[in-house]
């Protein structure tokens, strides 16, 4: 079985794991302890949160710990939404925004917000003027995610943030595909809130971030979670350190090299995959992260190309997480991709362990897959 689904989630990376261990059952202290147990705890987690800081360009006080990206995006659209409701009601997002955005803003509508849903080109990309216009007087918070899970698109990302900036209204980056694998700087950026999550960096499930800005503006949060006050009060709860090291490890583990490798055998993948008659690449060809390859199949019926696919190798069909059907994606909707391709479209992503000879096998075994498909049912 031939993983191509890093997307999706990653191995947790052997030093990642070395890194975590000692702080299960030997330096195993509640970091908010005042004596050595506690102290070597907190001691390493406040490693883990500089190396945070440092990639992202911000202050290490900055970064709040969560249980993924998830709660990070409850916390940061609830907590502004609770905490600016004077200023107004207003949030502007995207209708190619991971669900964990969109269901949270159905909630939050439910609960009085305006939400305006931009919509993007075929490219999967927003239309800044479209923005601008969008913006009023109620306006507290832009929701745009900096690269997209299905397609790989990435937004223009520092033109947002001025745009946020210039008319004094929160960012908040969903930038959990960006780790790793784009620069992250919210200074030059303008980002006012911005989420990760330790499982599609090769950290274990179950731990994620969230930066909020302290200054220029100083950001206000409501908290979601009561209890202790740990987090400067915004995430109560005895923080996970074991995680949370294995996190801060994550952000060693970057490097040029391997961003290199991906990239190529990405691009072979893709020039392999479209050489197959009726394929269709989705997504901005050049604005996009360098692991994830996008395609549609035409004349292939969706469900047969997946169940078919996933015998030899590891991939996902739009956004569906219910096994039970193959659900049209939210994101090639809103691009504007006839039912039948959105179907068909199949998500390669691709990370630190897959090989060249992995890469070669999957470009034949989906070509004889749609051909064989086509071959019975055309
Ligand atoms: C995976 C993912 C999430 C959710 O992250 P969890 O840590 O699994 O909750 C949110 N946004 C994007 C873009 C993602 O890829």
């Amino acid at each position: 079985m031939i993983y191509l689904d890093y997307n999706a989630t990653t191995p947790v990376d052997i030093n990642v794991l070395q890194e975590m261990l000692p702080y299960f059952s030997q330096s195993f202290g509640n970091a908010a302890s005042a004596y050595s147990y506690g102290l070597d705890a907190k001691k390493a987690v406040d490693i883990s949160r500089e190396k945070i800081a440092r990639h992202l360009h911000c202050n290490a006080q900055e970064i709040i710990f969560t249980s993924g990206a998830t709660e990070s995006i409850n916390l940061a659209l609830k907590g502004v939404f609770e905490s600016y409701r004077e200023k107004g009601n207003h949030i502007i997002t995207v209708a190619t925004e991971h669900k964990a955005v969109l269901d949270t803003c159905k909630n939050l509508e439910s609960k009085g917000a305006e939400i305006t849903l931009l919509s993007v080109d075929k490219n999967g990309i927003i239309d800044l003027e479209e923005l601008k216009n969008s913006i009023k007087k109620t306006t507290i918070l832009i929701a745009i995610m900096y690269a997209n899970n299905e397609t790989g698109v990435i937004q223009a990302i520092e033109k947002i943030g001025k745009i946020s900036k210039e008319n004094n209204v929160l960012f908040f980056c969903d930038a959990t595909q960006a780790i790793g694998k784009a620069p992250m700087n919210v200074i030059e950026d303008n980002i006012d809130l911005l989420c990760l999550s330790g499982h599609k960096i090769y950290a274990p499930k179950g731990i994620g971030a969230l930066y909020v800005r302290r200054k220029n503006p100083r950001v206000s949060l409501t908290e979601q979670i009561n209890g202790g006050g740990h987090e400067r009060g915004w995430r109560s709860g005895t923080l996970n350190v074991p995680s949370i090291v294995g996190l801060g490890k994550a952000f060693d583990l970057f490097n040029e090299e391997e961003i290199e490798k991906i990239k190529l055998l990405r691009n072979k993948l893709e020039e392999g995959l479209l050489q197959i008659s009726g394929t269709f690449l989705n997504g901005d060809k050049e604005k996009r992260i360098f692991n994830t390859v996008n395609i549609s199949f035409s004349d292939v019926h969706g469900k047969m190309l997946i169940a078919d696919l996933t015998k030899q190798i590891a991939v996902s069909s739009g956004s569906a997480c219910s096994s039970a059907s193959v659900e049209p994606s939210h994101v090639l909707e809103a691009m504007g991709v006839p039912e039948e391709l959105n179907r068909s479209s199949i998500r390669f992503s691709l990370g630190r362990l897959i090989t060249e000879q992995e890469i070669d096998f999957t470009i034949d075994y989906v070509k004889s897959c749609v051909e064989k498909i086509r071959s019975i049912y055309l």
